[in-house]
């Protein structure tokens, strides 16, 4: 480019007017971006959240104290302990996931036979101390329960494919 050219531009401002064109252009087009926090995107069924551990619908526990999500966990994040209840049934007495260390695989859900812990849609847990970020028993129960609809439609839609 001239000098010549570049004086005739600046003069004629074209490059403020182009740039301006583009502007009009995109303002009447569908916005691709969201008003986060107030307005969420999808996700996908396969989403792999906020950890959660679910209940049969009349309240009972799911998780039978196999410990399969503990062994196949590569992060060790979960410590798991149990013991017999008075009608011989199995129950955890502790249940913990440590979330610092959880690398989010998925594996835990996978190897669960009864799609007791699952990792919910929830990626809003961001929290100011490590401490919050030890979840117990309680806490993952609460998830479940809070979470209950949510969880049980995506594995509905993730069912034909496992
Ligand atoms: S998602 Fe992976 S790393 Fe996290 S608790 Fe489950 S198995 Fe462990
Ligand atoms: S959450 Fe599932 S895999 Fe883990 S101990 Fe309970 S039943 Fe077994």
């Amino acid at each position: 480019m001239t000098v010549l050219d570049r004086y005739a531009r600046s003069f004629v401002l074209s490059e403020i007017l182009s740039g301006l064109a583009l502007t009009f252009r995109y303002m009447f087009k569908p916005k691709v971006t969201l008003n986060y926090p107030y307005e969420k995107g999808s996700l996908s069924p396969r989403f792999r959240g906020e950890h959660a551990l679910r209940r049969y619908p009349n309240g009972e526990e799911r998780c039978i104290a196999c410990k399969l999500c503990e062994a196949i966990c590569p992060a060790l994040a979960i410590t798991i302990e149990s013991e017999p209840r008075e009608d011989g049934s199995r129950r955890t007495t502790r249940y913990d996931i440590d979330m610092t260390k959880c690398i989010y695989c998925g594996l835990c859900e996978e190897a669960c036979p009864v799609d007791a812990i699952v990792e919910g849609p929830n990626f809003e847990f961001a929290a100011e101390t490590r401490e919050e970020l030890f979840y117990n028993k309680e806490k993952l129960l609460q998830n479940g329960d809070r979470w209950e609809q949510e969880i049980a439609e995506k594995l509905a839609l993730d069912a034909p494919y496992r």
